[in-house]
């Protein structure tokens, strides 16, 4: 059977950006439910969970802006962006969702697990390298990626991020680094404004940023057949040692955010395409990390899904919705994606 770990801490629910917040405690709190339900008890393996090093935070944020959100620890209140706030335990949830990270990709790394799932909080894409964004306090994504590169001596790492939005934070930290190959996926025009297919790295990183900017209302036909047109040449391509997920459930179909129509089977399939690249290149193993998902129940019913897939207790079958999805809209996408990389990707 397959060895899936997951990463969960109570202490992930102390971070509180007030009654009103969709970014909420309650999002954990019914995932966390789920993984008792008794088709899921006992299927999946506990990561021991760790604060986030100062050096790991280190090599994509600060040191001036590590020390401000420190500064924030025990503080009922502090203010950082419009949308973004930390309650006392704030810090420490961050420090615990950056290092729990880490610890599950060493683990992966180390073949202690197959693969594993951060269920974490705050999530961090939106995370700048001086400031907090978006619901994000750090960047947990770009710091595991950067760890799994400085720690574990990985040499390429594929971070998709299939959040609603577009992940700002991570693409930046990564634009001029041939080694980390950024796919995003997003709806646009819509927060935080980046992510046009033009934005495809720079300098030695050119063609290492590949985005997919969609139009609202694309729903699990789409979704996977993105990933299966575009992303897996591209994957197979580069060849990654690990596969990170930036893990956003806010293209969930009841989203209050979102204007996507994607279902808990969609995730399903998108997971299942994922560990299809991820056997080809890198022996399985896909890390996946939560982003963003506002629809609580829409959001737990999700994740089960793809811990199932994960873990081998479902396999969905992606040829027949990858048949079923828009083909006219598929290919004015493709296109888009081939104008400005296909110099990049001869696969593409
Ligand atoms: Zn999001």
């Amino acid at each position: 059977m397959t060895r899936t770990g997951i990463v969960k801490d109570e202490r992930y629910m102390n971070h509180s950006m007030g009654d009103y917040h969709p970014e909420r405690p309650e999002r954990l709190e019914a995932i966390y439910a789920m993984l008792q339900e008794p088709d899921m008890e006992g299927k999946l393996r506990q990561v021991p969970v760790r604060l986030a090093e100062k050096e790991e935070l280190l090599l994509i944020h600060t040191p001036r802006y590590v020390e401000t959100l420190a500064a924030t620890a025990g503080q009922e209140y502090t203010y950082l962006d419009p949308d973004t706030q930390t309650s006392a335990g704030s810090y420490e949830a961050a420090l615990l969702a950056a290092g729990g990270l880490c610890q599950a990709i060493s683990m992966v790394i180390a073949r202690d697990l197959d693969n594993a799932f951060a269920l974490v909080r705050p999530p961090g894409h939106h995370a700048e390298r001086s400031r907090a964004m978006g619901f994000c306090l750090f960047n947990n994504v770009a710091i595991g990626a950067r760890y799994a590169r400085k720690y574990l001596h990985l040499e390429r790492i594929l971070v998709v991020d299939w959040d609603l939005h577009h992940g700002n934070g991570t693409q930046h930290s990564f634009e001029d680094d041939p080694s980390i190959l950024y796919f995003s996926t997003h709806q646009y025009p819509y927060y935080p404004g980046t992510g046009d297919f033009s934005e495809a790295g720079r300098g030695q990183g050119k063609g290492f940023t590949v985005n997919v900017p969609l139009p609202m209302g694309c729903g699990d036909g789409e979704y996977v057949a993105i990933f299966e047109k575009i992303l897996k040449p591209i994957a197979l391509e580069f060849s990654p040692d690990l596969i990170l997920v930036s893990s956003g459930f806010d293209t969930y179909e009841g989203d209050p955010l979102g204007g996507m129509k994607v279902t808990p089977g969609g995730f399903a399939a998108m997971t299942r395409s994922l560990m299809g690249m991820a056997s080809a290149c890198c022996s399985g193993r896909v890390v996946m990390t939560l982003e963003g998902g506002y629809n609580v129940e829409g959001q737990r019913d999700s994740v089960k899904e793809v811990l199932k897939e994960m873990a081998g207790l479902a396999v969905t079958e992606i040829e027949g919705l990858v048949a079923g999805a828009d083909q006219h809209f598929l290919d004015v996408i493709t296109r888009c994606v081939r104008e400005v990389h296909q110099s990049y990707w001869k696969n593409l």
